[in-house]
C-alpha cells in the first residue's frame, strides 16, 4: 500500500467554515494546512436572500475560489468520496489518498428534495422557487415580483435548513413590494413555518409576527410541508390541525437539508447523517482526531455563518489542546438570524441553542428592526466576510 501525501491539518470543504478555519490555523502558526474544495467559485451564501429579494445580483456574491483561499493553504480541487478514520486517510474522487494529523469535516449540507416529494419538480416550474440555490435565487424574485393576485405561500422547513429564519427575507421584501405597487390587497400571503416559532428568540419572534400582521400575512407555526403537487399547484401539509391541502400561485421554499452521504458511509455520521461531534468541543465522539463544524456538523443549534465565528476558534484551539493535552474550549451554541421586516429594516436575533439571547453588543437592542442593521447586513457584512472571516480573522 502506497504512503499517502500527509498534511498536519486537512480540511474537507472550502466554504465559510473550511476557509475560516484554515486561515485561523495559519494565523496561529500551523505550517501545513490543506483544504479539499471542488468548486472553482466561492459563494457568499447569505447574499442569496438579497438576490431572492431583488436587491442584489449573483455577481456580488461570487469570487474565484483560488482568490479567497487564505495564503499558505494548499487547495485540492477535487471532492472527497470517503474518509477512513481508522487509517487517518481521506479518499478523493480522482483516487488520491491524503493522510492527516487532524481532520476537520465541513462540507456543508445539501437541499434534500426527497424529504418533500414533488418539491424538485415544483421548482422546475415558474410557480415555485427557493433562495437556497444560486440558480433559483434570481427566479424567486422574478416569480414574486410578477405576482399581482392570487395566493403566495412561503414554507420554511426546520430540518437542518441553514439559517432558516432568513427565508423570511424574500417574504417581507415581496410584501413590501406588493404594498408599494398597490396589489397587496389582492394577494393572500401564507407563511407556514415547521418550527414552533418564526425565530428562536422571543423578542425577535414578536417583532416578526407584528411585521407579518402589518402586511396581513397569515402565519402558522408547527406546520410541516409533506408534499407538493406541481401539476395541480397544491401543497399537502400537516400540523396540529391535521392534514390539509392548500392551493398556490407562487411557492417559496426554504427546504430541508441533509449532510453528504459519504459522512455516514465513512462511519462519521450521527442518526441523521450529520458529523457526530460533541456539540461543545466539536470533536468527533469516536474519532478524536476528527472535528466537525458548520452546516454538516451535529451541533444542536440553528446552522448559520454567524455561528462559525464561535465554532472556528474552538476547533483551532482544541486541535492544539488535543496535541498538548491542554484544556479544551467549548462552543456555547451561539447562532444568529438577520431577518428583514421590509425593504428598509432588519433585525438581528442572536441566541444560544435554547433560545436564550446572546447579544454580541449589549446596546442597542439588535432584535428590533432598524435601518442601520439592514445597511450593515447588506453592505458591510459581505466585506467583513471576504476580507476578515474567511481569512481566519475571527
Ligand atoms: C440562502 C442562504 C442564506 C443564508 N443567510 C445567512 C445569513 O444571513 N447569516 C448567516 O449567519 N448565515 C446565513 N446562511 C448560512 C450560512 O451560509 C452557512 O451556515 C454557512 O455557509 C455554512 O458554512 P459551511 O462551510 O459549513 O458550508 P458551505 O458554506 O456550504 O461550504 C461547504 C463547502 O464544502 C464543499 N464540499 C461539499 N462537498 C464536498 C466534498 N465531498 N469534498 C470537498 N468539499 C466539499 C462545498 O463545495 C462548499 O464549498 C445562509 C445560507 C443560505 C443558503
Amino acid at each position: 500500500m502506497s504512503t499517502p501525501q500527509r498534511h498536519d491539518v486537512l480540511i474537507i470543504g472550502g466554504g465559510n467554515a473550511g476557509l475560516s478555519l484554515a486561515g485561523r490555523l495559519r494565523r496561529d502558526g500551523c505550517r501545513d494546512v490543506a483544504v479539499v474544495e471542488p468548486a472553482s467559485v466561492h459563494h457568499y451564501r447569505p447574499m442569496l436572500s438579497y438576490v431572492a429579494s431583488g436587491t442584489a445580483t449573483l455577481d456580488e456574491l461570487r469570487r474565484p475560489q483560488d482568490e479567497v483561499v487564505p495564503a499558505g493553504v494548499h487547495r485540492y480541487a477535487d471532492h472527497v468520496v470517503r474518509v477512513d478514520p481508522g487509517r487517518s486517510v481521506v479518499h478523493l474522487a480522482d483516487g488520491t489518498e491524503l493522510g492527516y494529523g487532524d481532520l476537520a469535516v465541513c462540507p456543508g449540507s445539501q437541499v434534500d428534495w426527497d424529504a418533500v416529494p414533488g418539491s424538485r419538480a415544483a421548482v422546475a416550474t415558474p410557480h415555485a422557487a427557493t433562495s437556497y440555490l444560486p440558480e433559483l435565487a434570481e427566479r424567486t424574485w422574478t416569480m414574486l415580483s410578477a405576482l399581482t393576485a392570487g395566493r403566495a405561500v412561503f414554507a420554511i422547513a426546520d430540518r437542518h435548513t441553514p439559517c432558516a429564519p432568513v427565508g423570511l427575507k424574500p417574504l417581507f421584501a415581496a410584501a413590501d413590494h406588493w404594498r408599494r405597487t398597490g396589489v397587496l390587497g389582492d394577494i393572500r400571503v401564507d407563511l407556514l413555518v415547521e418550527a414552533p416559532h418564526l425565530v428562536q428568540h422571543a423578542r425577535a419572534d414578536r417583532e416578526l409576527r407584528a411585521a407579518a400582521a402589518d402586511y396581513g400575512v397569515h402565519v402558522r407555526t408547527g406546520v410541516r410541508l409533506d408534499a407538493v403537487d406541481p401539476d395541480d399547484r397544491a401543497l399537502h401539509v400537516s400540523g396540529d390541525d391535521g392534514p390539509a391541502n392548500l392551493p398556490y400561485d407562487a411557492l417559496y421554499l426554504a427546504p430541508p437539508h441533509r449532510a453528504p452521504a459519504w459522512v455516514t458511509d465513512s462511519g462519521l455520521g450521527d442518526a441523521e447523517g450529520f458529523v457526530d461531534v460533541d456539540p461543545g468541543t466539536l470533536q468527533h465522539r469516536t474519532h478524536p482526531r476528527v472535528w466537525g463544524l458548520g452546516d454538516a456538523a451535529a451541533v444542536a443549534t440553528v446552522p448559520s455563518g454567524g455561528a462559525l465565528r464561535r465554532q472556528v476558534p474552538v476547533v483551532a484551539r482544541n486541535i492544539r489542546a488535543r496535541r498538548t493535552r491542554g484544556g479544551m474550549r467549548r462552543y456555547d451554541g451561539y447562532t444568529v438570524a438577520p431577518v428583514t421586516t421590509s425593504l428598509r429594516h432588519l433585525l438581528l436575533a442572536e441566541h444560544d441553542r435554547d433560545g436564550r439571547p446572546l447579544p454580541t453588543l449589549p446596546f442597542p437592542e439588535l432584535a428590533r428592526p432598524r435601518r442601520s442593521l439592514l445597511l450593515f447586513d447588506r453592505y458591510l457584512e459581505p466585506q467583513i466576510y471576504w476580507h476578515r472571516l474567511i481569512q481566519g480573522k475571527v
